[in-house]
C-alpha cells in the first residue's frame, strides 16, 4: 500500500502544521495585490491560515502575515478574511 503524503502548511495564526486543503490561502500577486484564494491555484506568493476567526486574530496580533510576506499587509486584507470566515459560518 502506498501512503499518500498530505501537503502540510503552517497556519500564520496558531503556527500549527495542517493539511493545506483545510487552510485558507492568502496570495500576494506580482503587482503587490493581496487576495484570498480558496482554490489554492492563484499565482503569487502565498500564506496560509485556518478558516478560524481565532487564528485570524492571532495572525493579526502577531503580524504573522506580515512576517510571511515580509511586507506590510493592509488592514483590508484582514477585514476581508474576517468577512469571508464569518459568511462561511453563517451559511452552514
Ligand atoms: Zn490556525
Amino acid at each position: 500500500m502506498k501512503q499518500k503524503t498530505i501537503p502540510l502548511r503552517k497556519c500564520t495564526g496558531c503556527q500549527e502544521m495542517k493539511d493545506k486543503r483545510t487552510l485558507v490561502r492568502i496570495v500576494k500577486s506580482e503587482n503587490g495585490e493581496f487576495s484570498i484564494d480558496f482554490t489554492g491555484k492563484k499565482p503569487g506568493r502565498g500564506a496560509y491560515i485556518c478558516p478560524d476567526l481565532e487564528c485570524l486574530e492571532k495572525a493579526r496580533k502577531s503580524k504573522g502575515l506580515e512576517r510571511s510576506f515580509k511586507t506590510s499587509v493592509p488592514k483590508e486584507v484582514y477585514d476581508k478574511l474576517r468577512e469571508e470566515l464569518t459568511d462561511g459560518a453563517d451559511s452552514k
